[in-house]
């Protein structure tokens, strides 16, 4: 699948794995990737994917997905399923059936009690307040809790009156009794299981107690016989709480933590929690919506799986943060889609032409490749007739300097036909273009005329052919990093202008079946697919992935 198994990508964390494969360390590797169902995967969480997945692939290992469900308040069903429709799209199988960390709930529940037994685990009654307090700073060592020292019976009975419910959400917690004057905050005595009477999408209400996240996700790895256990540079910090875990507990295995960096996108918030946010205060137009970075969103604007892997693998994996610029992403879809999308005419903001001296009831069908470049795709025919669309911006009244589209008395060809004269321009009271009356040169189809001829426009028959709704796309955000300035919100840079809908387009009739999801250059305005899920009174909706160029990077050289 992937093209380049003879160039396999060589960053650090392959070469960890070919090593400990070649030692003998391992012989098979096997990864995982541990959403948190709290929300829709994003572009970074893509990275993450291709990583743990291509790893695997990449060497005849295995990749795991696990549900990390330990906060069940925040996670939902719709949740993993969209997570599980995601990682297929991108093209990605997991080995065997989905695991979920609450799979495990009565291992660590054992393991925790395992703790008390050994005196490396107590249960606490200070307040959340006093916690904060007793836990220090960075520059100062935390006090250990006046609970810390109670007997081991004691913490074994409170551990139990936890579980049987006996206890109100902050009014006790189990945790590891590690180091209280550790220079690492999450080695002072980090919390273990708290009470939460909440349902479980998974469990039901067995539980009224959950396992943190650190006491979770290790032992969840060593379950599973994970060998590379594979995370972003915030949880560095968190490996030794990670190694101090596996080693004071009867591990079936040691898994290893390697930590990377993690995806940032200008332009873009890669954060569930915003997401969230922007969907739940109706910003945008759902998770899915084209505007949003979520895979959901990519697909639905229509990006390739292809060209979102090709992007992970562009990147590459280090562990040195930096911001990757958009425009990247824009260049691996229009990579793609330059070769392997159909061309097709479409006129968005339509104003019509009479071609005065054209005969009122023939239809002349003009063949068009499919494909400039490439024979195989074949040819279709468009059919011409004496009233056409053209693009209302394919004209001006007054011509500016090296105008390469229509103008009064000049000529201009029609894509893959005829020349035509523009003789008269009819316009409202309100002084709007309505309507254009032109002349054609019944002997310039495929040929170079004597006179000068401005430019080639697009163009569909105002007879024959699909309304459609198209939808443009601009940027979400007006500002390279919309977190950047703590003074305000990444929801006062929201781009007023991201989406702009055009209700009144026409497109080609041999768009009328496209089906959902069917990829297009429309000449002249980029690359558009058929959108997954809408239709605008029966209309087909379009929308457009990207421009043919990249037209903001030039905007953005001159200012
Ligand atoms: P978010 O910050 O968006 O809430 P998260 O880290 O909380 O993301 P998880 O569901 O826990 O989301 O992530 C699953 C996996 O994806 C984790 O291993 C995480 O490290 C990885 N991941 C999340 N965001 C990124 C990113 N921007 N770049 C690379 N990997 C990421
Ligand atoms: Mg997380």
């Amino acid at each position: 699948m992937s093209s380049n198994e003879s160039n396999a990508p060589n960053h650090f964390l392959r070469q960890i794995v070919d090593a400990d494969l070649a030692s003998g360390k391992h012989t098979k590797i096997i990864t995982r990737f541990p959403p948190e169902p709290n929300g829709y995967l994003h572009i970074g969480h893509a990275k993450s994917i291709c990583l743990n997945f291509g790893l695997a692939q990449a060497t005849g290992g295995e990749c795991n997905l696990r549900f990390d469900d330990t906060n069940p308040e925040k996670e939902s069903q719709e949740y993993i399923d969209s997570i599980k429709e995601d990682i297929h799209w991108l093209g990605f199988g997991w080995a065997g059936e989905v695991h979920y960390a609450s799979d495990y709930f009565d291992q660590l529940h054992a393991w925790a009690i395992e703790l008390i037994e050994n005196g490396k685990a107590f249960v606490c009654h200070l307040t959340n307040e006093q916690m904060r307090e007793y836990r220090g700073s960075l520059t100062e060592p935390g006090k250990p809790s006046p609970y810390r020292d109670r007997p081991i019976e004691e913490s074994l009975a409170e551990f139990a009156r936890m579980r049987a419910g006996e206890y109100k959400e902050g009014e006790a917690v189990l945790r590891a009794k590690i180091d209280m004057a550790s220079p690492n905050i999450n080695m002072r005595d980090p919390i273990i299981y708290r009470v939460r009477h909440i349902h479980h999408h998974q469990t039901g209400d067995k539980w009224c107690i959950y396992p943190t996240y650190d006491f979770t996700h290790g032992q969840s790895d060593a379950i599973e016989g994970i060998t590379h256990s594979i995370c972003t540079l915030e949880f560095e910090d968190h490996r030794p709480l990670y190694e101090w875990y596996l080693n004071n507990i009867s591990a079936p295995c040691k898994p290893r933590q390697y930590e990377f960096a993690r995806l940032n996108l200008n332009y873009t918030v890669t954060s569930k929690r915003k997401l969230k946010q922007l969907v739940d205060e109706k910003h945008v137009d759902g998770w899915d919506d084209p505007r949003m970075p979520t895979i959901s969103g990519l697909r639905r604007r229509g990006y390739t799986p292809a060209s979102l892997r090709e992007f992970c693998e562009r990147i590459g994996v280090t562990r040195s943060d930096g911001v990757v610029d958009v425009g990247t992403l824009e260049f691996c879809i229009r990579d793609d889609l330059d070769s392997a999308a159909k061309r097709a005419m479409c006129v968005i903001d339509p104003v019509k032409v009479v071609i005065t001296n054209f005969d009122e009831n023939t239809v002349e069908q003009i063949e068009l490749p499919n494909h400039p470049k490439d024979e195989t795709m074949g040819v279709r025919s468009v059919p011409l007739t004496r009233e056409i669309f053209i693009e209302r911006e394919d004209f001006a009244m007054e011509a500016p300097r090296k105008w390469k589209r229509m103008a009064p008395e000049q000529y201009v060809r029609l894509r893959g036909t005829y020349v035509i004269k523009c003789d008269e321009q009819i316009f409202d009271e309100q002084g709007n273009l309505v309507e254009l009356r032109c002349s054609y040169d019944p002997d310039s189809a495929g040929i170079k005329p004597e006179y000068k001829v401005n430019g080639v426009i697009h163009w569909v028959s105002a007879t024959h052919n699909v309304p459609c709704e198209v939808r443009l796309y601009d940027r979400l955000f007006t500002e390279p990093d919309p977190e950047g300035d703590k003074e305000r919100s990444f929801l006062d840079v929201i781009n007023p202008e991201s989406l702009s809908v055009f209700s009144n387009a026409v497109a080609e009739v041999t768009l009328a079946d496209a089906e959902p999801e069917t990829r297009f250059q429309f000449e002249r305005q980029g690359y558009f697919v058929v959108d997954r899920f809408d239709q605008k009174e029966g209309r087909k909706v379009f929308n457009r992935t990207v421009g043919l160029r990249d037209s903001w990077a030039k905007e953005q050289q001159k200012n």
